[in-house]
């Protein structure tokens, strides 16, 4: 078994590395270290700024075709530069309209949605959100009740959608609503395109725990929307949002930031004499994280290497995600227990450790196990379909 990169990946991953160092003003992290409830409009315009740099390189959307605006890069270079940009700290790694609105609209949408969509997706001037959570429908998705109902030549869409993560932020949402209540739940679903402005939508701040504002909820009351805004066959959404879709679901950004406050952790600890032989318990707990950041990274590379052979990844893509996110909480409680009381200070306070990242990490890292899936549903999917278990 050879785990090395060719020395083409090598040569690309050595470029992102180049042009973070050079793109990236010096001591940006300041901007993103210091946060506000809101999240400030500056740090969005920044990483709507550097979004836009990685789009004229063609990397915002590099495995996909050159005529929407990607590179046809092969899913490794994909890897490689989620990579490099979680552990580089890189403002804006994740894009939804990179990652699943425009693959689907490879498949389904018609050729007007490809042209006029799929460009401004890979240029970085229409940011995406994805509306399908809802207060009664998150795990079992395929309940939800916002309605969409065809009158004339609009839908009109009534319902609420929750945990839109960038609602405030985002241009266009990509809907599942349900047009026919009377069919089972999974085939009375169609997907649409929403102009975040249009008239009867409102987008309410939720918090998170960590005092950031990332997802909201949002109302539909009779929003209108043109007929031609359905992606696919109207009631076979369900089964367009559950399709394996060609994108990057190795989870190496998850890994690939907890290697990152790994070594920092490791920095600091060599810093306050920590790693001295009457402290044991700190060296094994930080080899420990260190196995586990291998395990986590090789877990990401089989799916990308799965991807990469053509093959669609289907339990593998659940282990590498339980995995890259309970790392990512072993990392911050290892993190808190040898900070001690520091660990929990912000960074806001002049007292903090590593600039308030383990007490951020600490509280970020659980929804880490809830968003894309729970832990529960994660391990539902490995016992049934990898380890061919019953279901009921
Ligand atoms: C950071 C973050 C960002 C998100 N962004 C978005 C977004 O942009 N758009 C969007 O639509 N949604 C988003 N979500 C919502 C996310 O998809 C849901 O939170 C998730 O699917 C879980 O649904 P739920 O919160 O309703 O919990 P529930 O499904 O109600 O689950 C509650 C608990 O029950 C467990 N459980 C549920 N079903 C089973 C089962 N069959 N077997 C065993 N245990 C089970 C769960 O594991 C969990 O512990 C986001 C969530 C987070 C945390």
């Amino acid at each position: 078994m050879d785990f090395r990169f060719t020395p083409e990946e090598e040569a690309f991953r050595d470029e992102i590395r180049e042009f973070l160092r050079k793109e990236l003003p010096p001591n940006w992290e300041e901007m993103f270290d210091v946060e506000t409830a809101e999240g400030s409009d500056a740090q969005w315009d920044f990483a709507l700024q550097f979004q836009r740099k990685l789009a004229k390189r063609r990397w915002l959307a590099l495995a996909w075709p050159p005529e929407y605006g990607g590179m046809g890069a092969p899913i490794m270079h994909q890897v490689i530069f989620n990579e490099e940009m979680a552990y580089n700290r890189a403002p804006l790694a994740f894009n939804m309209g990179v990652a699943w609105v425009g693959p689907a609209l490879m498949i389904y949408g018609t050729d007007w949605q490809k042209q006029r969509f799929l460009p401004a997706i890979a240029s970085g001037e229409e940011i995406w959100c994805t509306l399908y959570s809802e207060p009664g429908a998150g795990s079992d998705l395929a309940s939800l009740q916002t309605r969409a109902v065809l009158e004339g030549d609009e839908w009109v869409i009534n319902g609420q959608k929750i945990w839109t993560t960038y609602a405030h932020r985002a241009d266009w949402g990509y809907l599942a609503a349900r047009t026919d209540p009377d069919a089972p739940k999974h085939k009375g679903i169609s997907v649409f395109l929403v102009p975040m402005k249009a008239p009867g939508i409102t987008v309410q701040p939720l918090i998170n725990m960590a005092g950031q504002h990332g997802f909201n909820q949002v109302f539909f009351d009779n929003v209108r929307i043109p007929k031609d805004y359905l992606v696919g066959e109207v009631n076979r959404g369900w089964y367009q949002v559950a399709v394996a879709l060609d994108f990057e679901r190795s989870s190496i950004s998850g890994v690939a930031r907890s290697q990152r406050l790994w070594e920092d952790l490791i920095g600091f600890a060599r810093q306050e004499r920590w790693l001295t032989s009457n402290r044991p318990q700190v060296r094994l707990r930080l080899a420990e994280i260190g196995v586990e950041i291998e395990v986590g990274k090789y877990l990401s590379y089989r799916v990308a290497s799965l991807q990469q052979a053509g093959k669609i990844p289907n339990y593998e893509a659940s282990i590498a995600k339980l995995y890259s996110s309970e790392l990512g909480q072993r990392l911050a409680r290892t993190g808190m227990q040898l900070l001690g009381l520091y660990g929990q200070l912000h960074s806001r306070s002049p007292w903090t450790r590593l600039k308030g990242r383990i007490e951020r990490y600490y509280l970020t890292s659980v929804a880490e196990t809830i968003g894309g899936g729970t832990s529960e549903v994660q391990r539902n999917v490995i016992a049934t379909r990898g380890l061919g278990l019953p279901r009921g």
